[in-house]
């Protein structure tokens, strides 16, 4: 099938169940091509957290009364979805705020010291790299001259002091996918665990925690379909029991004896996952999020997959067409990448986060421009900032060429 037909047939399908797409922007119809930044919600998302609202708002795990029990139920379901979407099991999921706070929490029940090395890509987003240089030694490996990393170094860079290879799935700069069997062997052969940021990845793709032998994952709701103010770590249920104590406080403890003496003397922690939960979870956020993995499944990852490739396709080569643009990784094919692309405009006397801001003024369409939370990467590959699209399931080929024809207007 062509992939302008491919494309088109399920984005058709599906963008009516987005109200958000129904808007418009300074008197343009809305192209919404910033899906790596966070992605707009279903309606089947938005019912859900109001049903939550209208129809049982409560605690979770505390109430005693029905809408209690029907908040719980509804929560409790998300965690089961979270986990079969990824392939673990219920207890492997712990419910954190986002992909950062999860590789926080990773990076504190690590124990890491200033001796320890972290080993990541110098292309990863500041949440795969500010945290490894809180009181651990980063080693970030090299990236190419357009921001790939360069995994053919990762061996090199493994030691004694590694304590963890830590690789986002898919780059939120240039949306090229990281080879994780590759690194997970080379890792596992020197007994070094593996985190897999998969903020970019679950909305696109298959993941399963299992197959791809990752030690940790972390992810967020709000860039796969559902709100923000959620997202999951997953560890296998001993690795998490021998995890210290995160935050703590009410929900996450199931003895407290402090009460029988003057002195602190003895708390018992409930089981994982709930022991890194304390205090009350973002519960409609946890429901939306059950609803968004219920969507995207509905529609089947293959197929969500399939449409990405055809879509990273036409992307690209239709940026490329223009001349005075640059894409970077603009030839990883699409099966090494996914619907996004990253590039330089040569628009006279206009910085990257000026096209990005001239395009939503004058087109309609949003995209990011500036640095995408990678900074290191910019540096090193020397450019002063980029503009990024990055479609999604419900962006049609109408979408893309309306990039396409304000990119081309800003350069001439
Ligand atoms: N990792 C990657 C690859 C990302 O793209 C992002 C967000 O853009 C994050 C981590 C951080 O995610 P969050 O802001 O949801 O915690």
């Amino acid at each position: 099938m062509d992939d302008r037909v491919r494309i088109d047939a399920l984005a058709r399908r599906v963008r009516g169940e987005f109200p958000l797409l129904g808007r418009t922007l300074e008197g343009h119809p809305l192209v919404y091509l910033d899906s790596a930044s966070t992605t707009p919600k279903p309606r089947a998302v938005i019912d859900a957290v109001t049903d939550y609202y209208e129809r049982c708002t409560a605690n979770v795990h505390r109430g005693v009364h029905a809408l209690g029990t029907e908040a719980t139920q509804r929560f409790d379901a998300a965690r089961l979805e979270a986990a079969s979407l990824v392939g673990a099991a219920p207890d492997e999921i712990v419910f954190v705020r986002g992909t950062t706070e999860a590789i926080n929490l990773l990076r504190h029940a690590l124990s890491l010291g200033p001796d320890d090395e972290v080993v990541f890509p110098a292309s990863e987003h500041h949440a795969n790299w500010l945290p490894w240089r809180m009181n651990t030694r980063p080693v970030p490996m090299p990236i190419d001259e357009d921001g790939v990393p360069r995994w053919e170094t990762l061996e090199l860079l493994l030691t004694p002091r590694t304590k963890l290879v830590s690789i986002g799935h898919v780059s939120n700069v240039t949306g090229c996918i990281a080879p994780v069997a590759e690194v997970v062997h080379a890792a596992h052969a020197r007994g070094i665990p593996v985190l897999l940021d998969a903020a970019q990845s679950i909305s696109h793709m298959a993941v399963d925690v299992k197959k791809l032998d990752v030690d940790f994952l972390a992810a967020s709701s709000h860039k796969a379909f559902g709100p923000s103010g959620v997202g999951i770590l997953y560890a296998k249920r001993e690795q998490l029991r021998g995890f210290p104590l995160y935050q703590v406080g009410g929900g996450m403890v199931a003895l407290n004896e402090d009460v029988l003496g003057p002195a602190p003397s003895h708390m018992v922690p409930r089981d994982v996952p709930f022991r890194f939960e304390a205090g009350t979870p973002a519960i409609e956020a946890t429901i939306g999020f059950g609803a968004a993995i219920r969507w995207m499944r509905a529609l089947g990852m293959a197929t969500i997959r399939e449409h990405d490739m055809a879509q990273a396709r036409y992307l690209v080569a239709r940026l490329r067409e223009i001349p005075g643009v640059r894409v970077l990784a603009a030839d990883m094919p699409p099966e090494r990448r996914i619907a996004l692309a990253t590039f330089v405009v040569d628009a006279p006397g206009m910085t990257q986060e000026n096209v990005a801001r001239a395009l939503g003024d004058m087109y309609g369409v949003c995209v990011s421009g500036g640095h995408h939370c990678a900074h290191v990467l910019h540096a090193r590959v020397h450019l002063e900032g980029t503009v990024r699209a990055s479609p999604h399931v419900f962006n049609t080929t109408e979408d893309i060429d309306r990039l396409v024809e304000g990119v081309r207007d800003l350069c001439s």
